[in-house]
């Protein structure tokens, strides 16, 4: 059974996003990455700047990123599957690209569960969630999947090696269901 229909799209307002994310497949290509599903840990290890690492976290903290002087840290939690630990990174990656200045003052942040929240109005939250679900799930590709018939949760979760509930939160943010 399809959840997700095909429907008339409306413009999302993801263009500062794309734009960078445009940037991220053309280099991704250049290094001979993956893109689909995203090689998200490949690319990541591929930026100087970065210094990945896993812990034993506390149990609601998927990941985290903290600046330090001449280096940007991102740590994911070793409890987590592996495909709620790419979209903790691309979330992580997101923070890196888009809050630099928002790091420089408070030199860390420490996520949560990323999709508990449609009442969430931390827009920096917001941010890098959206830039993760577009970096993991591009919409052209994602219409083409729905396109083909890849239209369930469940070939959507595989085609891009997300959780369910990060094709839900795409597919909520693309206009194909009225909630997630
Ligand atoms: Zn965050």
């Amino acid at each position: 059974m399809a959840f997700i229909e095909e429907q008339t799209l409306s413009e999302s307002s993801l263009d500062l996003e794309q734009k960078s994310i445009y940037e991220i497949y053309k280099e991704a290509q250049q290094n001979n990455l993956s893109i689909k599903p995203f090689d998200i840990f490949s690319y990541v290890k591929t930026i100087n700047e970065i210094r990945l690492i896993d812990e034993y976290l506390e149990d609601d903290i998927s990941g985290i990123i903290e600046k330090f002087s001449n280096y940007y840290q991102i740590t994911l939690s070793k409890y987590h599957s592996q495909l709620r630990r790419r979209f903790t990174l691309a979330h992580e990656l997101g923070h890196f690209i888009l809050h630099k200045k928002y790091l420089k003052d408070n030199k860390k942040i420490e996520d949560n569960i990323l999709f508990r929240k449609q009442s969430n109005t931390n827009h920096i939250e917001l941010e890098a969630n959206e830039f993760a679900a577009a970096l993991l799930m591009p919409k052209l590709e994602f219409e083409k999947e729905i396109k083909d018939g890849n239209n369930t949760i469940e070939k959507l979760s595989s085609r891009f090696q997300v959780s369910y509930a990060a094709v839900k939160y795409r597919a909520f943010k693309l206009g194909y269901i009225r909630e997630y």
